[in-house]
């Protein structure tokens, strides 16, 4: 330890006087009590992680989120509550299941003026801020600083809201949002408060626009596609076959992909195509439309010249679409990079808890698709990595069951604040400390509300438990039970077997149960005959 001069000396004299008197030292807020840096992405699956393992692992996609995971913690079983954007985002900030924060779809708008850990965590003495990705439509309320997009944001050149309104920059969205979270550490926070600041990127959500340095990586590269590419649903209840989320007949070339970017013909569709989701590139400077012109025409002129058709433009359409969500990633991964060094630089490192979340997961070409929202592994998935030196061990891997319903109550506990009993999830703390409570849940619910809507993905709820996963499509009358373990990419449906009838009626149970313990009382009854009919008649 280095000797100090005499008034450190005179300091710690006093300390001894009074317990109250915690020693400020570098790096830590007056009291002592930890920071928090939430890092937040948008439809970042774990299996895009390379902490994660899974198929990309060897193209080494997050250099810096694994070593997170090597300096702390790894949730392997880490779930959504209900796995889209905003709901998510909300069940985060109150700790409660959508249909009682009542952001239960992403046409909700978020009641600002309800019991959110933010405002909490405020009244307990730390500075909160949010920067990047909000989309909840109200501004945040409860954030000493914030600085969002609207809605979902640009990737090139992106709009940004705050309290003193709009401004438009020019830049990349992932590294602005990064800039803007180390300029407020450095220049903006209180220095004698302990802070809380959710740092949270569009990337890598649709249409998977990368930065201008990582267009061509993977260029050189064939990337393993998932062995259920091809899925057709043989056994699924019927919604799994009447969605519109399918790599092959969904994913836009002109829209999604990129394919023509110059002109408004989809050769998928064989017609004219509305381009106002690829609008970000007429926001381009001259410049940065070159740059991006250069790395994707020859790609796209070698594409239309091999004519390609059925499982061939399948294979085609997944290394375009996964190579851009990569490169994506690979400018958030950097984002982390760069806030773990300022962490380390400025002495923040050793009192600081760094989080890396993000808020479903999302299919990766599983089962023909992309997009999330169903209960199937791949989108009921979040990461969960949690870095706090001194308290969770380095390189621990923990198993419990744990939902983005718990990091409300998380955050209060690490800041010493009363948790409410409304809240629904159970702090991480324990787990963190690398204790096992006898009394963990033993089973997650999940309920997902947004239809008919885009992408066409029914409502449902269910259960997992560590084993098995049981989920009803009330509005189809319809059921499916998963056994994990046997069958981890849930293709057999066991819901007519009758080996299982004792499981499902305990899973049918633990479902009810749940709904009341959660006190969702949520209207999930059958849709009238002809309605059913219209949906499945694609
Ligand atoms: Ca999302």
């Amino acid at each position: 330890m280095k000797h100090r001069p005499l008034l450190a000396l005179l300091l710690l004299h006093a300390s001894v006087v009074s317990s109250l008197l915690v020693l400020p030292s570098e790096g830590h807020a007056a009291d002592g009590r930890p920071n928090i840096l939430f890092i937040f992405t948008d439809d970042h699956a774990p299996h895009a992680i390379g902490a994660y393992g899974g198929l990309l692992k060897d193209v080494n996609p997050t250099p810096n989120i694994d070593r997170l995971a090597r300096e702390g913690m790894l949730f392997r079983n880490s779930f959504c509550s209900n796995s889209i954007c905003g709901p998510s985002r909300a069940v985060i900030l109150t700790g409660k299941h959508s249909h009682l924060n009542g952001f239960m779809h992403n046409g909700n708008r978020f009641n600002a003026g309800q019991q959110t850990f933010a405002r909490l965590l405020q009244q307990v003495g730390y500075q909160t801020a949010v920067v990047g990705k909000w989309h909840l439509k109200s501004n945040p309320v409860g954030f000493d600083y914030w600085r969002v997009l609207p809605g979902q944001g640009d990737y090139y050149n992106p709009v940004f809201l705050g309290p003193d309104g709009r401004e438009q920059i020019e830049g990349y969205c992932t590294d602005l949002v990064t800039d803007m979270a180390i300029t407020w550490l450095k220049e903006s926070r209180n220095q004698d408060k302990p802070f809380i600041l959710m740092c949270q990127h569009k990337a890598p959500h649709r249409t998977w626009m990368p930065a201008a340095r990582h267009l061509s990586l993977y260029d050189d590269i064939d990337l393993p596609a998932p062995a259920t590419l091809f899925d057709r649903f043989k056994d699924n209840a019927s919604p799994a076959r009447f969605q519109e989320m399918e790599i092959d007949r969904h994913m836009n070339l002109v829209f999604d992909l990129k394919v023509s970017p110059d002109k408004l013909f989809d050769p998928t569709a064989g017609k004219s195509v509305d381009r106002s989701g690829f609008r970000n590139l007429d926001k381009m400077t001259p410049a940065q439309r070159r740059t991006w012109n250069a790395a994707y025409e020859p790609k796209n002129k070698a594409f239309r010249q091999a004519k390609l058709s059925g499982e061939k433009l399948v294979q085609w359409k997944y290394q375009r679409y996964m190579k851009d969500y990569l490169r994506c990633i690979k400018g958030v991964d950097e984002s982390v990079g760069r806030l773990v060094d300022y962490l380390s630089d400025s002495g923040l490192a050793e009192n600081t808890i760094v989080i890396y979340s993000s808020d479903q997961g999302f299919y990766l070409g599983d089962h023909g698709w992309y997009d999330k929202r169903w209960m199937y592994e791949e989108s009921l998935r979040m990461p969960f990595i949690v870095r706090w030196p001194g308290v969770a061990k380095a390189g621990t891997v923990n198993e419990h069951m744990i939902q983005n319903l718990d990091y409300a109550e998380t955050f209060l506990e690490v800041a010493g604040a009363d948790i409410p009993a409304d809240m629904q999830g159970t702090s991480l703390v324990p787990l963190l400390q690398g204790k096992s409570p006898d009394d963990w849940r033993k089973s997650i619910y999940y309920h997902y509300y947004e239809y008919p809507s885009v992408h066409m993905v029914a409502r449902h709820c269910g259960v997992r438990t560590e084993r098995y996963k049981l989920i009803h499509f009330y509005q189809f009358g319809e059921w499916e039970l998963y056994d994990l373990e046997n069958d981890p990419d849930e293709l057999t449906n066991l819901y007519s077997n009758p080996a299982y009838r004792d499981t499902i009626a305990e899973l049918r149970t633990e479902l009810k149960r749940l709904q009341v313990v959660y006190q969702d009382d949520s209207d999930m009854s059958e849709m009238p005959a002809e309605w059913k009919q219209k949906y499945r008649k694609q």
